[in-house]
């Protein structure tokens, strides 16, 4: 889709995403706080876009930074608590600047004039409001490369059928295959239900990942799951959902890379690195189940 016609479907649906957003609807949370008349949900952010920073990011999956590096904008706080959150001082505590949506339109086209394969938004759910105004502005500015939705995964259905033919790229997290730890540990109720809804909804809008001649994403789903130590994820169960319900040839990464952080330190399970062993099961359970396509970390 050309951004011509990305400004006239967002012009047109700009009054829904408004309606979501000012009795709180923008996530499954549905907390109906009025945000624009100074209400806080679960979140924590007003209706003004906040973030923490903005750059090319170069530690992303290779078809995401690319040679150039992705041109990522890390949005502060969170629709999820996750007590291990690697990012806590954004998501959790949120360090981060208010500005306009004008000015977060122009840290768009900056990145874009930085040489950015994409735009790529961190944690984008509980701000998709604003992001959607910026958008309809960055566009009209002349905005033109791809857009990575990089989420928890705890979407709303209705707010992703609004992003339909916007987004090129989602990049979610599948953090969890069962609601229990979900709740316990991030603090969310039916988390596998809402992701599962959401990855089926990003697939069918966008597909597998399509990478250019350079190995650089154009468009598709790519899905995140992180490993946790005592198999707290149920990662097994996440990865045998998407082989069966999305498609085998999803692009999944598989990270090792979780370390205690914030709470954790508290949490007899969590407190400690994957072992070898654990993040060889996930591993088995993802060549078992078929898919192929993606990137596995290193483990000790
Ligand atoms: S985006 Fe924030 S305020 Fe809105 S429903 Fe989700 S957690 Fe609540």
């Amino acid at each position: 889709m050309s951004p011509e016609e990305k400004i006239s479907l967002m012009t047109e649906r700009l009054p829904a995403v408004k309606e979501l957003a000012a009795v709180c609807r923008l996530c499954p949370r549905e907390c109906l706080t009025r945000r624009g008349e100074g209400e806080l949900g679960e979140c924590r952010i007003g209706s003004a876009p906040v973030y923490s920073s903005a750059g090319l990011h170069h530690g992303e999956e290779p078809p995401i930074s690319g040679q150039r590096g992705s041109g990522t904008i890390f949005l502060t706080g969170c629709n999820l608590h996750c007590r291990f959150c690697q990012n806590y001082p954004i998501s959790q505590m949120r360090h981060g600047n208010e500005i306009t949506v004008d000015i977060l339109a122009a840290l768009m086209l900056d990145l874009q004039n930085q040489g950015a394969h994409n735009i790529n938004f961190v944690t984008p759910t509980h701000q998709a409001a604003a992001i959607y105004e910026a958008l309809i502005t960055a566009f009209r500015k002349g905005l033109n490369i791809p857009l990575v939705y990089n989420s928890g995964g705890y979407d709303s259905l209705e707010m992703l059928k609004l992003w339909d033919g916007i987004i090129d790229i989602y990049m979610p997290d599948a953090k969890y295959g069962g609601d229990e730890p979900a709740l316990k540990i991030s603090k969310v109720k039916e988390y596998t239900r809402f992701n599962r809804i959401a990855l089926k909804e990003m697939q069918r809008q966008v597909g597998v990942l399509k990478l250019d001649d350079h190995g650089v994403a154009r468009r598709g789903l790519l899905v995140r799951h992180l490993v946790l130590p005592g198999s707290l994820a149920e990662s097994r169960e996440v990865l045998r959902f998407i082989a069966e319900q999305i498609s085998k040839e999803t692009y999944v990464s598989l990270m090792s890379q979780y370390f205690p952080a914030y709470k954790a330190l508290d949490h007899e399970a969590l407190k400690r690195r994957v072992s070898r062993s654990e993040y060889l099961e996930a591993k088995t359970a993802l060549e078992e189940f078929g898919l192929t396509n993606g990137w596995i970390q290193p483990i000790w």
